[in-house]
């Protein structure tokens, strides 16, 4: 027979906090604690097999648990020296759930088991406290019912017909009768006249009799804790949080302790260090002559645990070290053996009971971005974890979050969101909502912080997004236009915000039938999607030099490059500080937005809408100087880094003027009619525009756009040669499918590499030529592309929409329903679908390889800044990822951990 059960308690355990699997979490850390000496109130963890085989057998305890369970039960009787359904000397237990990963919540617990008219007069003699005990009792009749007999049992009444509620209503009655206002001014006599009236309606409303029995009681409640793994929120919980159904709960039975056997008693839980700020202070709360419960459920201000960590909220309330220094002394001790055996910040719950501590949990403690780094620094110098561990105690969302200014956490936790969208662009910001760019552009310029609103942005907003403190839209995903350009910048954004509609020529906003007015404060946390009302305070968490030398140890652990996907030289610049170690992705069309692109913006349209080659020519070559300047200003910032530089991918139409003032304006420029213009407009629309007239498509059609721009990228790098500098242009070709292409653009890049060294003088270009990997037939062709490729850079962006058959701009409309029903585990443009599309990347590298075995790989899709799909790019021996600048530190910390890990 296999082993179900483990006990714990007086200096040992049969288990340990390796054994999570089998123990949960809370049974592995219990036993874990037993072992090392501390006052953990003795008890027994049934196994996840338990559960399992439980759950297997349609509810049948497994043959022989009763005697494992009588063993263990009378080991913990030793123990306490008490003895659970004795009339004299009871013991009572609690049953707790509890998974191998926290599920908070999420399953059931029944405590105070074991209380029954058999052990009531026992226990009334040994506290002395008949109040208590009945107050004990009714307790357990309305958990019990309610888990046990109601739950457990798979009833489902109608909304507020639940027993709870009902019994619920029995005691709120009672006090109204009595004009009570507190559920402590009830008497010995109502408490016994209410367990009596509770018993009543349970078989009343249940059809069977509370169990007047401590086994009975104990065995309801261990069959309680199994069958409430396969509860609904359990169900859904796992499904979001992707836990496997057949983990199953452990249940663990441990004797009770009482926080509220009279002021010498008490509750509390702390942290062993300060996980919102990551201060090596004791920090915590606790509540004298009071339960668990009390403390989380916010009830009453619970008391500061010591004097340092007072504040002004609760500086007036005495701390624990105040009222029971002894006490606090030994919840010292023990703070510093668990800190210093699990070498990381423990998050406890404990309970004084009559002037003893017991610990009841420990685990290791949630913290933000900033306590996490600066615990992990700390740490180190303390001697306490290496390098190595260093790098895996911040996660890639908290470095995230330190990376930008945030809603301050406090001012958060206190007020509600109106409105939660996809968190596009991170960190927090608060401004005043304006509802076109032109506005963003004229506030800013007047000194207000402004939110731009738009039901989704377009690349006319472009000005009016870069004066904006955050942005904030009502559709799209997050790769949509706003979400990729905010990103980029770093800047606060949500996309897609949930229930808000945007009225934009009213100035309106509307969430849940309340409307917000131009000018009106909203305060947005972008890093979780979530729109407060009003204006939040901020706080600014980097400046902190332990982030510099946190990213000293990632970078000494890393050997996958990052590069940045920049096409400013403000982008470079930050890329540069970021670490930067070159460019993956320099989209050129971008010069055509934002500040001080209206002219070569007219010039790209004049090019556009020409009718002729000979017209065509023209203007490419009127925009031939922007062109040149702009590649070689960031090739000169980069110096003798690489510059990863893309020929024009978008369709054309996305650069033809769409609104009618615009088009105006244009006609003007041209001197021609604005009919004309609105005429080849219209031509130049396209049903399908991603699948259309772009990528190396253009180069192909209008091979003059290629030639000037790679003429510009060559005369560019040859004046730097010339001046002393060491430019290393890379020439990267979106979107093709057949290396037929590639040659094509590959001969035309070679002529005029030719004629423009010939031309100025130099001897030789350090450059490669390249293509990206962003359609499923070039990745399944990837023997044929490496033929004419030094470098293949998967543009994941496309080849997801590609592979999926899913609109980038689109996805918005049904995400959701496939998040929710689990037909997407993670957004596939956010992380990288290793599974399937996974399958044309390994491949296409394995094949890319075997052509040429230098091919150097990389990716530029957004991906490229995701911390899973960088550890996925690492194990497929990629060379590089690019991302946006802010994302860099997000690579590099990832990287290492892949590498760590
Ligand atoms: C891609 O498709 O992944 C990519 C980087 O190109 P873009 O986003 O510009 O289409
Ligand atoms: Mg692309």
């Amino acid at each position: 027979m296999s082993r179900y059960i483990y006990t714990f308690g007086g200096g040992k355990a049969e288990g340990g906090a390796n054994q999570k699997n089998t123990l949960g979490g809370k049974g592995a850390n219990l036993a874990e604690m037993a072992n090392l000496g501390l006052p953990v109130p003795a008890g027994f963890t049934i196994s996840t097999d338990c559960c399992n085989d439980y759950i297997k057998s349609g509810g049948q305890f497994p043959k022989g648990l009763d005697e494992e369970v009588d063993r263990a039960m009378a080991e913990v009787e030793k123990i306490m020296g008490m003895k659970y359904g004795d009339p004299d000397v009871p013991l009572l237990v609690s049953c707790r759930s509890g998974a191998r990963q926290s599920m908070p919540g999420m399953m059931e617990t029944v405590l105070n088991v074991g209380l029954c008219s058999k052990t009531l007069p026992g226990l009334i003699k040994q506290t002395n406290d008949e109040w208590f005990v009945y107050d004990a009792y009714r307790r357990l009749i309305m958990m019990y019912a309610d888990v046990v007999m109601e739950k457990a049992e798979g009833i489902e009444p109608k909304e507020e017909a639940d027993i709870k509620t009902q019994l619920e209503q029995i005691m709120y009655d009672r006090k109204k009768e009595k004009n009570y206002e507190n559920d402590t001014d009830l008497t010995v006599d109502d408490l016994k006249a209410l367990c009596d009236q509770f018993k009543e309606r349970v078989q009343s409303v249940l059809g069977s009799e509370f169990p007047d029995d401590a086994q009975q009681q104990l065995w309801g409640a261990i069959g309680a804790v199994f069958k409430s793994w396969n509860g609904k929120r359990a169900v859904s919980y796992r499904r979001i949080e992707r836990i496997p159904d057949e983990w199953g709960t452990a249940c663990n039975v441990q004797s009770m302790v009482f926080g509220n056997i009279g002021q010498k008693s008490a509750t509390g839980v702390a942290f062993t260090r300060n996980p919102a700020t990551g201060e090596n202070k004791f920090y915590g709360e606790w509540l004298p002559a009071a339960q668990g419960e009390d403390v989380v459920a916010g009830i009453r201000t619970p008391n500061p645990l010591s004097k340092e960590a007072k504040t002004t909220q609760n500086a007036h309330l005495p701390s624990l070290e105040e009222s029971m220094p002894e006490v606090y002394k030994k919840l010292v001790e023990v703070r510093n053996i668990l800190e210093t055996h699990y070498k990381d910040m423990q998050d406890l719950e404990f309970t004084i009971q009559a002037g003893d501590l017991f610990m009841l949990q420990t685990r290791t403690g949630k913290r933000t971005g900033v306590a996490a780094l600066n615990m992990a620094m700390d740490m180190r110098n303390e001697g306490l974890i290496d390098d190595k561990t260093v790098i895996t105690r911040l996660n890639t969302t908290q470095l995230d979050e330190i990376l930008h200014p945030l809603v301050d956490p406090a001012a958060e936790e206190k007020t509600r969101p109106v409105a939660e969208g996809l968190p596009a662009g991170p960190g927090g910001a608060a401004g005043q909502i304006v509802f076109t760019s032109e506005d963003a552009v004229q506030w800013h310029k007047a000194g207000k912080k402004v939110v731009l609103v738009r039901k989704e942005t377009s690349p006319e907003d472009v000005e009016g997004m870069r004066a904006a403190d955050a942005i904030l839209t009502s559709q799209g995903g997050m790769t949509s236009h706003a979400a990729l350009v905010a990103r980029g910048w770093g800047k606060c954004c949500i996309v897609g915000a949930e229930g808000a509609k945007v009225d934009g020529p009213a100035r309106k906003l509307k969430i849940d039938g309340k409307t917000y007015a131009e000018g009106d404060f909203l305060t947005l946390n972008g890093t979780k999607g979530l729109v407060y009302e009003g204006e939040l305070p901020l706080i600014d968490a980097t400046a902190d030099p332990r982030m510099n030398d946190f990213m000293k140890i990632v970078d000494r652990h890393r050997t996958l490059a990052v590069r940045t996907n920049a096409e400013t030289t403000k982008d470079v610049e930050t890329a540069l500080k970021f670490g930067a170690e070159g460019i993956g992705l320099f989209r050129t069309e971008h010069m055509f937005y934002g500040e001080g692109a209206q002219e070569p913006m007219f010039l790209l349209r004049r090019m556009i809408m020409s009718d002729s080659t000979e017209e065509r020519r023209t203007a490419l070559d009127d925009l031939y100087p922007f062109v040149k300047d702009d590649i070689k200003q960031v090739l000169e910032l980069m110096h003798d880094k690489p510059v990863n530089i893309r020929l024009m991918d978008p369709p054309l139409h996305e650069f033809l003027p769409q609104a009618e003032e615009t088009q105006k304006r244009f006609a003007e420029f041209l001197g021609i009619d604005v009919k004309t213009v609105a005429q080849r407009c219209q031509a130049l629309h396209e049903n399908n525009p991603m699948m259309g007239h772009r990528g190396v498509r253009l180069g192909v059609t209008y091979p003059e756009i290629s030639e000037m721009q790679t003429r510009a990228i060559f005369e560019a790098a040859a004046e730097l040669i010339t001046e002393g500098k060491r430019p290393v242009p890379e020439i990267m070709i979106p979107f093709c499918c057949d290396v037929k292409e590639l040659r094509e653009m590959k001969a035309l890049v070679e002529e005029v590499y030719q004629e423009v060294c010939d031309r100025m003088g130099v001897e030789a270009i350090e450059y490669k030529f390249g293509t990206m990997i962003e359609t499923p037939r070039a990745a399944l062709t990837s023997d044929e592309m490496a033929e004419a490729s030094e470098f293949f850079s998967f543009g994941t962006n496309d080849l997801t929409q590609m592979t999926f058959g899913l609109s980038r701009d689109d996805i918005g409309g049904f995400r959701e329903t496939y998040m929710d029903k689990g037909i997407f585990a993670r957004d596939p443009f956010q992380t990288l679908d290793a599974h399937g599309m996974g399958q044309l990347i390994t491949d296409s590298v394995e094949k890319g390889r075997r052509t040429k075995s230098d091919l150097k790989i990389g990716i530029c899709g957004e991906h490229g800044g995701d911390a899973d799909s960088v550890k996925y790019c690492f194990r497929n021996n990629f060379d590089y990822v690019s991302c946006s600048p802010y994302r860099l530190p997000i690579a590099r910390l990832a990287a290492a951990q892949a590498e760590v890990e």
